[in-house]
């Protein structure tokens, strides 16, 4: 694992430059964790175990290599596929495939993928299969869907079990099997769990070898350790609140959230004007800035460092003591993920968020979510 997952670029991969462009469309800023580590080992045609939930980028974290790998093959003109997705439900099968998609749109050689899944009936899944080259299953419609002559696979070059642990818990531990038993001996095998539970390693016995084992971790984080304030201020009075936040209070490492690259230039170079050191961090800058910047703010020689969210995640930055919303991120989730950089470790850090009168719906909803209400601090008497 590389020492700083968040400071990488999906350049660094290994994959080619119309995935990269593709990657571009979709708005991935910089690659997770599970992706740095998954997207080279699935080039290289290793088989790949991942133990990752829903949200880590898993998804991308296999259709990206797999895309590529098609980009080299020809056109598929029959109803034999090179790739089997197989998920436990429909509505997983529908995630993928537009995951899929969006990134298959932007390709020179057009890769077809199609979505099958029981509960609908089976004649315009079976119209659309032809010449398909991904094609997402669950593994009851798979298997009639076979047994009709619709689909073969017998040359997949590479085999998916996602969300596995769901696949055998919905009690479909005989159809897999029996999936198994219809495959080529040589090919790719990757498999995505959340549970390493006692039929999944079964599985995985069977299935992989010699894998790429990759563990994304759901980070732990206490917001009772983190004190949290917000200020009631105006868009335009935000930046000399923080100027005065950081002054007065003696701050010597705040890191500061704007909401994008633009915003986090713009702040950055309006602290230095101002005599306050403040660097930005985030996708667009190379990777020596990056690396310098971190390292410059972990060693507390530099006092602010202004992120972008991609940031927020994989930052491990010891007893961080601010931390500072300056627009608030937007999701909830990556609220908790931002001032989960302070209060680790069982020290105390305080989290503070600026807060404008067009932001207050969006922050109760924050708050509502995080189960906590936070008090909201008048700044309209305050001199700065
Ligand atoms: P997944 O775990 O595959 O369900 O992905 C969770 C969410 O993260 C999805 O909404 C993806 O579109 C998004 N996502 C995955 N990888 C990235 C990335 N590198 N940058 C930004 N968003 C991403």
């Amino acid at each position: 694992m590389p020492q700083n997952p968040y400071l990488m670029n999906f350049s660094e991969l290994g994959l080619s430059t119309p995935i990269l462009q593709a990657i571009k469309q979709a708005n991935y800023e910089s690659p997770y964790p599970i992706q740095i580590e998954a997207i080279p080992a699935i080039l290289q045609k290793r088989d790949v175990l991942g133990l990752a939930q829903t949200g880590s980028g898993k998804t991308a974290a296999y259709i990206l290599p797999i895309l590529e790998e098609l980009q080299q093959k020809a056109v598929n003109k029959g109803r034999s596929v090179s790739v089997l997705v197989i998920v436990p439900t429909r509505e997983l099968a529908a995630q993928v495939e537009e995951v899929i998609n969006m990134f298959a749109n932007f390709l020179p050689r057009k890769v077809k993928s199609t979505a099958v899944f029981g509960g609908v009936s089976i004649n315009p899944q079976m119209m659309k299969l032809h010449g398909t080259d991904i094609l997402v299953a669950t593994p009851g419609r798979l298997l009639d869907l076979i047994s009709k002559n619709a689909i073969s696979i017998s040359e997949l070059s590479t085999l998916v079990l996602d969300e596995a642990d769901k696949i055998l818990n919905l009690g479909f531990k005989e159809e897999v099997d029996e999936i198994l038993s219809l495959l080529p001996k040589r090919r790719q095998n990757i498999l995505f769990s959340a549970t390493m539970e006692e039929s999944v390693a079964q599985l995985i016995d069977k299935l992989l070898k010699k894998p790429l084992k990759i563990e994304t971790h759901i980070e732990e984080i206490t917001p009772d350790l983190i004190s949290q304030t917000a200020y009631l201020v105006s868009q335009e009075r935000k930046g000399p609140l923080l100027r005065h936040l950081i002054q007065k209070g003696k701050w010597h490492q705040v890191l500061v959230f704007t909401s994008s690259i633009r915003a986090a230039d713009n702040l950055t170079a309006k602290l230095n004007k101002n005599g306050i050191q403040a660097r930005a961090l985030h996708g667009d800058k190379s990777q020596g800035a990056r690396t310098e910047a971190l390292k410059q703010f972990k060693e507390g020689n530099l006092s602010v460092l202004v992120a972008t969210d991609l940031a927020s995640r994989g930052l491990d930055i010891q007893a961080l003591p601010y931390v500072v919303n300056f627009e608030l991120p937007r999701s909830p989730k990556d609220y908790i993920h931002r001032i989960g950089r302070t209060g680790r470790a069982r020290t105390e850090g305080e989290a503070i968020s600026l807060i404008s009168e067009e932001d207050k719906p969006h922050w109760k909803v924050i708050q509502k979510k995080m189960k906590r209400w936070v008090e909201l601090v008048e700044t309209e008497n305050m001199d700065f």
